[in-house]
């Protein structure tokens, strides 16, 4: 299975692949867990994407792109792969289309979780994680007692607004040419998680 979740910030992507690649055996890819990472790490490639990820803008097209192109021909990839926060622009859907048909791959599904913007602040400001990776919500999903959790530095009002309107302008643009292509699967993201991971079953056939 090659397919790709996107939806807007907050919208349950991270959540959402974490559930859904236990059952399908393929990496979960994130290029913005892949950025944090980076940056943490202070690698070249994380000090510029730093600047543009702190006040919600999207990281240049030529880093992300060769960025997750290298990553998806890694060997635990060779039987698919679930890319989260990749595709975000029409120059990067074009890439991974050119790299898969080069390949010979085909996507799968494209799952987009809809989730209206009056609804994406309160998710994005609420959002908490631990050092383990797993995403909480301070009221949604409180984490267990005792596990400390951190709040992503763009996780603020301002920075999540800057998103939206990127999410509107660069992202909303590369869904018609995967509906053209028959494989784009709306979801709606409201809702508990289980309702939505059933959604997203649902939707790609795997119930
Ligand atoms: P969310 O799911 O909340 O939108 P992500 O973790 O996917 O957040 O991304 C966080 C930030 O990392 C983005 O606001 C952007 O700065 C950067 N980023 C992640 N993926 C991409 C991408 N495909 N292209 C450009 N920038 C990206
Ligand atoms: P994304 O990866 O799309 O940015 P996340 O999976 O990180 O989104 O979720 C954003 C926030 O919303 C987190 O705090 C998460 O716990 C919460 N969340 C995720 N799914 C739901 C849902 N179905 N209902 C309510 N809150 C949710």
């Amino acid at each position: 299975m090659r397919m790709i979740l996107v939806g807007p910030p907050g919208a349950g992507k991270g959540t959402q692949a974490a559930r859904l690649v236990q059952n399908f055996r393929i990496p979960h890819i994130s290029s913005g867990d892949m950025l944090r990472a980076a940056v943490k790490e202070g690698t070249e490639l994380g000090q510029e994407a730093d600047r543009y990820m702190k006040a919600g803008k999207l990281v240049p097209d030529a880093v992300v792109i060769g960025m997750i192109l290298d990553r998806i021909t890694k060997p635990d990839a060779a039987n698919g792969f679930m890319l989260d926060g990749f595709p975000r622009t029409v120059p990067q859907a074009e890439a991974l289309d050119a790299a898969l048909k080069k390949a010979g791959f085909d996507l799968d599904a494209i799952v987009l979780i809809e989730v209206a913007d009056d609804l994406i602040k309160e998710r994005v400001t609420g959002r908490r994680s631990d050092a383990a990776g797993n995403i909480y919500h301070i009221k949604n999903n409180p984490a267990p007692a005792g596990v400390s959790v951190v709040q992503r530095k763009d996780d603020t009002e301002e920075a999540c607004t800057e998103r939206l309107v990127k999410y509107h302008g660069e992202t909303e643009p590369i869904l018609p040419f995967y509906e053209k292509k028959g494989i784009l699967k709306r979801v709606n993201g409201v809702g508990s998680l289980d309702e939505v991971s059933a959604r997203i079953r649902k939707a790609l056939g795997t119930h």
